[in-house]
Parts: structure tokens; sequence; C-alpha cells
């Protein structure tokens, strides 16, 4: 198995309150977390970031702690950073310019504009998008797909959440993630076989051979 370990911005302001259902304070989450990610089949900081969506405005200072956190851990392992941004574009974005952003930062389950697409284009950051891209009435997270070239797109499930059209309400699996590419092709003008080539060679790279 490989993966990626974080505190997820939903559990960090449990831990700083001293409220998460595992009784770690945030420096004791923390340090576990900054040691599990040096295991070598460890391959992710992630998923890291702000949600303001699921937490509330007195969360915020504890999550911008921890993705700072996390943003160094990613920097000193040299490991890449996988961003959750629930409704937090701006304060993300902030966070990332104020600290600097690792070499490999990814925004999994992409969720915003083709104007912020554009700034993460540009300082090489890699877009993640997941079934929501293929919703008929996803036209803005298809905008942003369109100013993103394939070579920084990369494809995921999210599963079981964010099941692709037309199976939107099902429970999520990678066998649907065939859909998802294909929307990834139509929108970018390439074939299917293109996309695929390309997204596979962009994780490898990224997260290393299985
Ligand atoms: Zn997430």
């Amino acid at each position: 198995m490989l993966g990626g370990v974080a505190l997820h911005p939903n559990d960090a302001p449990q831990h700083a309150e001293g409220t998460h259902e595992s009784g770690l304070s945030y420096d004791e989450a923390f340090a576990e977390i900054a040691e599990l990610a040096r295991g070598e089949r460890i391959r992710v900081v992630g998923e890291t970031g702000l949600d303001y969506f699921r937490t509330g405005p007195e969360g915020r200072d504890a999550q911008i702690r921890s993705f700072r956190d996390h943003i160094a851990l990613a920097k000193e392992l040299g490991k890449p950073l996988q961003i959750h941004d629930r409704d937090a574009h701006g304060d993300v974005i902030d966070v990332l310019e104020r600290d600097g952003a690792p070499d490999q930062t990814v925004f999994h389950c992409f969720s915003g504009d083709a104007g912020m697409a554009r700034l993460c284009v540009d300082r090489g950051y890699f877009l993640s998008f997941a079934g929501t891209v293929t919703f008929k009435n996803s036209h803005g997270l298809r905008a942003a797909l369109s100013v993103t070239p394939l070579s920084q797109v990369l494809v995921e499930t999210d599963a079981p959440f964010l099941t692709p059209h037309p199976h939107r309400g099902a429970p999520n699996s990678p066998y649907l993630v065939p859909l998802t590419m294909r929307t990834i092709a139509d929108v970018t003008g390439v074939t299917l076989e293109t996309a695929c080539e390309t997204v596979s060679d962009t994780s490898n790279t990224l997260y290393g051979p299985w």
C-alpha cells in the first residue's frame, strides 16, 4: 500500500481545542503525522488545507496553523503537498503565497473557477479533478479545466463521494474514473488515450511508481 498522511482541516481545530475523539492534543497529533510521513511508502503530505464549509470561523486559526505546519513538513521531506480547499480559496492561496508552496503542490478535488485555475497553473500547481467536473451544471469547473494544461491535470475519485455523471447519487468507486477521464479528454481537446497516458505519467512523476 502507498498513501498520504495529514491532519484533516476539520480535525485540526478539535485537536487544538482538546475535543478530538483520539484524545490527542494538536502537538501530539502533528508529531505523529510528522513521524509517519517519513515512511518510504508515504508519498504525499495531505490532505491538509482549509475547510470553511464544515468548520466555522472559530476553527480558522487552528486550520491555518495546521496547514502551515504541513507545508513546512512537505518541504522538509521533499514530498508533494495535497491540499483540501473547501470554500476557502482566498485564504488557501494567501497562506501558500506567504509561506511559499512546496515544489510539488496538488489541489485535490479542485473546485475553483477559471481565474483561480490560471493563478494555480502559473505557480506550477497541479489540479486534481473529481467526478464533479462531469456534472451538467459544472460549467465553471470545466472552464477551469479548459485553462489548465493537461500536464498539470490529475484525476481522482474522492470515493465514495463525487460520483461522475450519469451515476451521481450512487457510491463512487475507482471503476468510474474513466467517465471523469472522458470529460477531461473532451474539455482539453485530446484523445482519451492521450489524456490517460499524460495523467498517468504525471501521477507517477509526482507520487512515484507503485
Ligand atoms: Zn478533501
